[in-house]
């Protein structure tokens, strides 16, 4: 993560989002789930897609060709987190191309309250106690 132009020091930017779908560093946090699960997400998520590659973890890592499908909030600002569908390479058994998909979030965030919340209009000041990033939520009119 960079530290430039952050409200919060270890908030997250843009920029850290776009190294991992540029495929230059390894999904944070990233969990398997099937391809039913990811469709879901894709076609009821409110995302952001985007073409880019998945870096694949380990000693032996490379980058796979992918897409992603990046969480956005209300105001269209970047959660953080979503889905990624990616080439798994040639399977000889089936003779095809393997599809994988997981889940990926930069951070497990740690929920805190502010004062001054009106749950009754909606409106919830939060945020994260490990990386900073506001979990505001205001849902009212
Ligand atoms: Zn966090």
């Amino acid at each position: 993560m960079t530290t430039t132009e952050k409200k919060y020091p270890n908030a997250f930017t843009a920029d850290d989002i776009d190294l991992i779908v540029a495929g230059k560093v390894v999904a944070p946090n990233f969990e398997p789930i099937d391809l039913e699960e990811a469709c879901a997400f894709m076609l009821m998520g409110t995302v952001n897609d985007r073409h880019g590659w998945f870096k694949t973890a380990g000693a032996q890592s490379y980058s796979r060709t992918a897409r992603y499908f990046e969480e956005h909030g209300q105001g269209g600002q970047q959660l953080g987190q979503g889905v990624v569908i990616y080439s798994a390479g040639w399977d000889g058994e089936r003779h095809k191309y393997g599809i994988k998909a997981g889940r990926w979030v930069l951070c497990k965030h740690e929920h805190v309250a502010h004062a001054g919340a009106d749950p009754r209009r909606g409106w919830r000041p939060a945020h994260c106690g490990k990386c900073g990033v506001s979990l505001t939520v205001d849902s009212g009119d």
